[in-house]
């Protein structure tokens, strides 16, 4: 029976993961006691079943967040205002981006193209 397989297959799947589960925790372990002398553990984490040790002053990569590119300040080459990017209003002009503080400014620039735009 059809449906009889696919339990079959959930079965295989979870006896799987629970067997990935144990494989992680022993090597947990296994880290925690090669580690127990060491005073500047500040904990594990386990990335794609890899088991790294996070030590103070030291954070892994993916805990390392750069600043975000919305938080970006950038200026409306209209007003000439200073903006946050993630704010900002986009145009795409010439293989170039342009970022403007409000639809007018935004509206502006696709209207006259006699604007001085500043390079930067
Ligand atoms: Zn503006």
């Amino acid at each position: 029976m059809i449906l009889e397989i696919i339990m079959d297959i959930l079965l295989i799947i979870g006896a799987i993961s629970f067997f990935n589960l144990l494989v992680a925790l022993f090597k947990v372990r296994r880290i925690m006691k090669m580690q127990k002398d060491n005073p500047n553990i500040q904990g594990i984490s386990i990335v794609n079943g890899e088991v790294k040790i996070i030590e103070k002053g030291q954070m892994p990569d993916e805990m390392v967040k750069e600043k975000s590119p919305a938080e970006e300040i950038v200026i409306d080459p209209v007003c000439h205002k200073e903006i946050k990017k993630g704010d900002a209003y986009r145009v795409f002009k010439d293989g170039k981006e342009y970022f403007f503080c409000s639809w007018d400014c935004r509206e502006a620039f696709l209207k006259a193209d006699h604007i001085q735009i500043e390079e930067k």
